[in-house]
């Protein structure tokens, strides 16, 4: 096991950094920062001998992998404006980024020439991207999110898709594209996938649609990809799902071989029932409303844990939050009924999938129980987050909707609908109560670290309870 360093340089610094000799070093000015000038020796050497301490002085690093145009401010075309710095508005974009890229490459090859360097293209606007692949040095590797760029329809709503989708198979035509040009001149190519859990949903160490994992991980295999990078922001923990990526990879075999041997291996007499719910969970998970803004707002994540307010709160869901009622940006591009109604497609077929893979864990072999048992806590879990997910889309949607009617007969007929659905809220709360009692792996994932914890679903029961006391009449 290796430890790969990422590198997001240089950052922009607060204005206060530029006095005296400094001076000369600042670029675009970024508000109350300012990009440090990669077109000036002082900044490149800076860059260059950081690196070349780091690594003569920490043997056995992998690598380094750069991203060179992400939201934070660094160089002075990360945001595409470097006509604001007198020294960068006469260089190409390429020129800049590749250059970057070539003075830590330098630096890390220098100390180390076994040391991998990994230029991601994340940021790399597409009408960039061929010339500064072009420009990149020799002995890079051209990293890119496979599923990057996919068009997609769910719910009869078209989109793209951006990263870390699961339900959506890459790879996409940005990948392809920028990984034939990189082959064409001879650089080693790296897919960045998600296959455990992620942004989509990240509640529980993996997401059993192995179906999906298997079909990406055999297209990636044979698109000639020299590497894998398995996991970003959201990793997940030790799974089938990664050794159905290593078999893909070392085996040059289809998916339905991997498959086989997997759900042998950890199911025994059970392995045709594991199947059969792997590809239940996978075909439904196909429908899951895949939107950036949904993955990173949406009630997903805290499913049951996510509290009824009976009036507005007026917070806004945050990335890595709370989602609140935050109704509008939980559902991103699609209508709320669309959004729960995808929920709900994918919450019914774990539902479904949970009756084979139980008749697969009750065949499983006694050594292996621990781990099939596991699996199926988290696909139980999954299934709940996604009915929950639906329920409290639809609860915000019709709360709204009650609080603009002046209608008195139209207000119980939504108070009704909204009783239904916490009814089904309620049960669905008491079971994930239980279900992460009884796992603490269940709400945790290691970069969010606890999205929740079981008394945040005691107060969720309460919360529900407490409903009818405060709304009825308005009280
Ligand atoms: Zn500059």
């Amino acid at each position: 096991m290796k430890v790969y360093l990422y590198l997001n340089e240089p950052r922009a610094m607060p204005n206060s950094f530029f006095t005296g000799d400094r001076a000369k070093l600042a670029g675009v000015p970024y508000g109350d920062q300012t990009a440090m000038c990669t077109s000036t020796p002082e900044v490149k050497h800076w860059l260059s001998d950081s690196l070349l301490y780091v690594f003569k002085n920490v043997h056995g690093l992998g690598g380094i992998f750069t991203i060179t145009a992400s939201e934070n401010r660094t160089n002075c075309t990360s945001h595409y404006q470097k006509e604001k710095c007198p020294r960068c508005k006469d260089r190409s974009v390429a020129e800049i980024i590749a250059e970057v890229n070539s003075v830590m490459a330098d630096a890390v090859h220098r100390a180390d020439p076994k040391a991998d360097v990994l230029a991601w293209d994340w940021g790399w606007r597409d009408d960039f991207a061929p010339e500064i692949i072009a420009k990149l040095p020799d002995s890079v590797w051209l990293m890119s999110v496979s599923e990057w760029s996919l068009p997609i329809e769910r719910g009869g709503i078209k989109s793209n898709v951006g990263e870390y989708s699961i339900s959506s198979v890459g790879p996409g035509p940005r990948a392809a594209k920028h990984w034939a040009l990189a082959r064409e001149r001879g650089l080693k190519t790296v897919a960045k996938v998600q296959f455990n859990v992620t942004w989509e949903f990240a509640a529980v160490p993996y997401l059993p649609v192995a179906d999906l994992v298997a079909e990406h991980a055999v297209k990636l295999s044979g698109s000639g990809v020299n590497g894998l990078m398995l996991g970003w922001s959201l990793g997940g923990f030790p799974s089938p799902n990664l050794e159905i990526a290593r078999l893909a990879e070392s085996q040059k075999t289809d998916a339905d071989d991997i498959l086989n041997k997997i759900a042998k291996e950890y199911y025994g007499d059970g392995a045709a029932a594991a199947r059969e719910a792997w590809t239940t969970f996978s075909t439904g998970y196909r429908e899951f409303p895949y939107n950036g803004g949904l993955c990173y707002n949406g009630p997903q994540h805290w499913g049951a844990a996510n509290l009824v307010f009976p009036k507005p709160t007026n917070y806004r869901a945050t990335m890595v939050g709370i989602p609140y009622d935050d109704v509008k940006s939980w559902c991103a591009i699609y209508p709320a009924e669309i959004a729960a109604g995808q929920f709900r497609k994918v919450a019914e077929s774990f539902g479904k999938g949970l009756t084979p893979l139980r008749r697969a864990v009750d065949l499983s072999p006694t050594e292996r129980r621990v781990q099939t048992e596991s699996e199926f806590r988290f696909a139980k879990a999954a299934q709940l987050h996604f009915a929950s997910s639906a329920n409290m889309i639809d609860f915000n949607a019709l709360r709204n909707r009650r609080i603009d009617t002046t209608d008195t007969a139209e207000k119980e007929k939504l108070f009704a609908e909204m009783q239904k659905v916490l009814a089904d809220e309620l049960r669905i709360s008491k079971e994930m109560y239980r279900l992460a009692k009884s796992d603490s792996r269940i709400g945790y994932e290691s970069s969010n670290h606890y999205f929740y914890i079981p008394m945040d679903i005691a107060e969720k029961i309460i919360s529900i309870k407490h409903f009818k006391y405060t709304i009825n009449g308005d009280k």
